[in-house]
């Protein structure tokens, strides 16, 4: 790994960037531990954008370029008022390159050397802060480099604060990836705002190390300057700050992550009482004209509303209750939990499909056409074949969610590989006026997922998909390995998906077919014998649908055995060939890689 400094936050440009196809660079606005950012035109629209390069030396590291992409990955997944939104990315012959929108105003360290005069001002930029990271914690993203050189603001959205920079982002609780973070990109965050368990073990540090990081800007915001060892509390440095923020602000940057708040969520509604008239963008002063004209809208709406409950109300009545009853079922559960919940008793049937085999042994099933009979046990809701597609179709009043396991047993390998092309999506309604979505809000959106579960299952691995535009995701439990990534947001349906084991046990899930198959996120490793570690046998196949309608066509699943290991050590005398050894046989290595040469010993 390379030995940058830890102090260095700029790296100087060794030569020219490349050109980059369709963008114009016009000027330098930026530099930090990853490369330049540069203010450009995009020239398809013509309009200004901020192109993010990384550092020449830089992209010929395979961790960094990962961080780069995953940088990309979390801005694809977060689409937020206050968050700098991404438009492209790419790469160039030396390197790579991200495409955001352009924020063309200061950024908060810039911000904060013009004292404040209005504290509601500084809670406003707090609380819109605030809103970014809950959003972005949501979607299962965790900044890690918070910091005021990293919130830029809009001018010409009424300084409107955005986030970036989420070079140092995680993904949940992504602590088994092969990129998990290393003590350089460690140093390479901003240590003043990290949190202490950030500098120990930057990996295992969650949504609480931006709550701590969030605790020292606003500090600092309020003070002028950061809290060191025995601070004094913001009002006793500040006057006329409310004193109700020295208590926030200490549960932010409390030393350990079980004292402070546990969300941000908390932490906005600590801060939201100390700022009662805050709105989103700061309002414009209006007319006294203007504020007749608001008073009759805000009557009129008054009456609107209170004429629709109770139409709502009288309708209750007309539709009956169970809809409602099956939305009290819901609990609010991660989709993989869903789909492995206890769902009744599973009845077992038979599909056409077709067995292949290799040597003699079988090593492919795929359901949809063939005089095969694969059975499968189906669990929740009922499953039909329609046209070689395996269809969940809609479903009223039963459970929502519903799981076909394929019965593989005798289907043994090193490797697994499962493939389908799915498609989730809400049936469309057969009464010409719908009025549950007025009185129930809009049902969830349907998802589809294909699963690899052990025999009980309470073990799995499920790649979800839930319609176009939302985040494809990855999602595992495997004891006390637990976890899930969002990818980027998934193409119009129907999308091949793939699970795909090695032999080394990287698993690597992926969207698009052929050419375009491309993975949704890092890969994941298992290990050599991931099926007996995590499944404790070989795994099943499964599909699994929630809500709506979901289909699955060509899902295929295929095994197959490692090839023997190639010889790599110095000739050993000759064993007789029936002798086996009754020791515990060497770990499976595949013999993928060139052997090492002969003499040296493989660790
Ligand atoms: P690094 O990971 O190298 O720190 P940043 O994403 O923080 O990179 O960008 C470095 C600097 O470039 C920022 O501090 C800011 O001044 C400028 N910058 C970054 N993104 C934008 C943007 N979208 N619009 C305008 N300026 C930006
Ligand atoms: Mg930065």
């Amino acid at each position: 790994m390379s030995s940058l400094d830890a102090t260095a936050t700029a790296i100087s440009r060794p030569h020219a960037p490349d050109l980059i196809p369709g963008y114009r660079l016009e000027k330098l606005v930026g530099t930090g531990g990853m490369g330049e950012v540069h203010k450009a035109t995009q020239l398809s629209l013509g309009r200004t954008v901020a192109v993010k390069l990384l550092s020449q030396q830089l992209a010929q590291e395979e961790s960094f370029v990962a961080r780069f992409q995953k940088e990309a990955a979390a801005l694809a997944t977060l689409h937020h008022p206050n968050i700098v939104s991404i438009v492209d990315k790419g790469s160039t012959a030396s390197t790579y390159y991200l495409v955001m929108e352009f924020v063309d105003g200061p950024s908060l360290r810039e911000w904060m050397r013009t004292p404040q005069e209005d504290p509601n001002e500084t809670l406003r930029v707090m609380l819109q802060i605030c809103r970014a990271i809950e959003y972005a914690h949501n979607r299962g993203v965790i900044h890690r480099d918070l910091k005021p050189e990293n919130i830029l603001f809009d001018a010409q959205a009424g300084d409107l604060p955005k986030v970036t920079d989420f070079g140092l982002a995680s993904f949940l609780e992504d602590t088994s990836t092969r990129f998990a973070l290393t003590s350089t990109h460690v140093a390479m965050g901003t240590l003043s705002y990290m949190a202490p368990e950030q500098k120990v073990d930057s990996k295992n540090a969650d949504e609480r190390a931006d709550i701590f990081a969030l605790g020292l800007i606003f500090y600092e915001m309020l003070v002028g300057e950061l809290p060191a060892g025995h601070y004094d509390p913001p009002s006793r440095r500040k006057s006329g700050l409310d004193p109700r923020l020295d208590g926030i602000i200490a549960n932010c940057i409390k030393q350990l992550p079980a004292d402070r708040y546990s969300s941000v969520t908390e932490l906005i509604r600590a801060l939201e009482p100390l700022a009662p008239n805050y709105t989103t963008v700061r309002p414009a002063k209006l007319s006294r004209m203007q504020r007749a004209k608001l008073a009759v809208k805000r009557a009129v709406r008054v009456l609107l509303q209170v004429t629709a409950t109770l139409l709502v109300l009288a309708a209750v009545g007309v539709l009956g209750v169970t809809w409602l009853r099956n939305t009290e079922r819901r609990v609010p559960m991660t989709p993989g939990a869903a789909l492995t919940a206890e769902l009744g008793p599973a009845s077992a049937q038979k599909l056409a499909g077709r067995l292949s085999s290799a040597n003699g042994e079988p090593r492919k099933v795929s359901l949809g056409e063939g005089a095969d009979q694969p059975a499968v046990l189906v669990s929740g809701r009922p499953l039909t074949l329609d046209d070689r597609t395996l269809v969940f179709p809609a479903v009223e009043g039963q459970s929502r969610v519903g799981v076909m396991v394929l019965d593989v047993l005798g289907l043994k390998g090193d490797t697994a590989r499962l493939s389908a092309r799915v498609n989730a999506r809400t049936p469309e309604s057969d009464t010409l006026l719908d009025l549950r979505p007025l009185i129930y809000g809009r049902p969830p959106d349907p998802e589809t997922a294909l699963m690899l579960v052990n025999n009980g299952r309470n073990r799995y691995i499920a790649l979800v998909y839930n319609g176009a535009g939302a985040p494809l995701r990855l999602e595992w439990n495997l004891g006390e390995k637990q976890g899930a990534m969002l990818g980027a947001d998934s193409p119009d349906g129907p999308v091949e998906l793939e699970l795909n084991i090695d032999e080394e046990g990287v698993l690597v899930a992926s969207v698009g077919s052929k050419g375009g198959k491309r993975p949704i996120a890092e890969p994941i490793h298992l290990g050599l014998d991931w099926q007996e570690k995590h499944f404790g046998n070989a795994p099943f196949p499964a599909f699994g649908c929630i809500e709506g309608i979901c289909q699955a066509e060509g899902f295929t699943y295929q095994v197959r055995h490692a090839p023997p290991p190639t010889v790599t050590q110095a000739p050993e005398p000759p064993r007789q060939q029936t002798v086996r050894t009754s020791a515990p046989a060497p770990a499976r290595r595949p013999a993928t890689k060139a052997a090492p040469p002969k003499g040296k010993r493989s660790k």
